[in-house]
């Protein structure tokens, strides 16, 4: 049965893509097998994962309107070691379109229920907001990894997330949970950022991962060759620390399975 995680925050420009890419890389690379969704209109998952979105004929806003299954909409791509579902800005669209649609926040939990056996883990990049996509991605997980930067506001912003995280829980899918907060971008250099890193942990105990992303020229350069850069560049420390982090979440996924259903997520 594969396992399903949304790569969230409400925020944009805070890491979500390159941890879903990256991570989706990372898990390949130690034998996984990944799905990448693409839940962000700016496509950016896509196009990082070295597909074209203006050239992508069937993405993830036909899975979610129904007129082509997963099975026909990914993308094979050896070059990164996983499958992408991918997006365009076609998807700004399908948020209008879903509204008067029924089952319109379960569409792509049903769609990837056709897929579970393909797959060991699946990655859904949301787009920088609370909308009826993420929703849809909540209601697909069985949890949430948060990329953050350790800034003054980052705990603040965090809040509506993990109420939205929290409401989801209780409403609509009972599975959901945070499984921890990842530190991206992060340079030790900064003690506002060391604080704020403790600050984390001192609230969110062992939600918090250990591995931490660095800032590093290296991860941010891989987009424009269209490559994660774990397999751009994978002697570079960024690429080496989500080989790490993808070691951490199959370690927590053999935790997640044996723990009981409906364990709360955290305050
Ligand atoms: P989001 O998907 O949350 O909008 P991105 O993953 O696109 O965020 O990251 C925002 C920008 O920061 C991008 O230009 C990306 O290349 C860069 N970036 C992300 N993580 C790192 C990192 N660890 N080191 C350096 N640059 C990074
Ligand atoms: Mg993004």
């Amino acid at each position: 049965m594969a396992r399903i995680f949304c790569v969230a925050n409400q925020k944009g420009g805070v890491g979500k893509t390159t941890t879903t890419v990256n991570l989706a890389a990372g898990l390949a690379r130690i034998g996984q097998r990944v799905l990448a969704v693409d839940l962000d209109p700016q496509g950016n998952a896509t196009m990082g994962s070295g597909c074209d979105k203006r050239a992508l004929q069937t993405t993830v806003y036909d899975v979610l309107l129904e007129t082509a299954t997963v099975a026909e909409a990914r993308q094979r791509l050896p070059a990164v070691g996983y499958d992408l579902l991918g997006a365009n800005r076609e998807l700004a669209g399908a948020e209008v379109e879903l509204v008067d649609l029924e089952r319109r926040h379960l569409r792509l939990k049903q769609a990837l229920a056709t897929v579970d056996a393909d797959y060991d883990v699946v990655l859904i990049d949301c787009p920088p907001s609370l909308s009826l996509l993420t929703l849809n991605g909540l209601c697909s997980a069985h949890g949430v990894v948060v990329p953050m930067q350790c800034e003054y506001f980052a705990l603040e912003g965090l809040s509506d997330l993990v109420n939205t995280i929290k409401q989801v829980h209780a409403n609509l899918n009972p599975s959901l949970q945070i499984i921890g907060l990842l530190r991206v971008m992060f340079d030790p250099r900064i003690t506002l950022q060391q604080q704020v890193s403790e600050q984390l942990k001192a609230h969110f105990g062992d939600k918090v991962f250990d591995t931490v992303i660095p800032r590093n020229v290296r991860l941010a350069e891989a987009p424009s060759y269209g490559l994660p850069g774990v397999v751009f560049d994978p002697a570079s420390k960024g690429a080496q620390a989500f080989v790490e982090f993808a070691g951490e979440m199959v370690r927590r996924l053999a935790d997640l399975r044996t723990a009981p259903v409906g364990t709360p997520v955290a305050s």
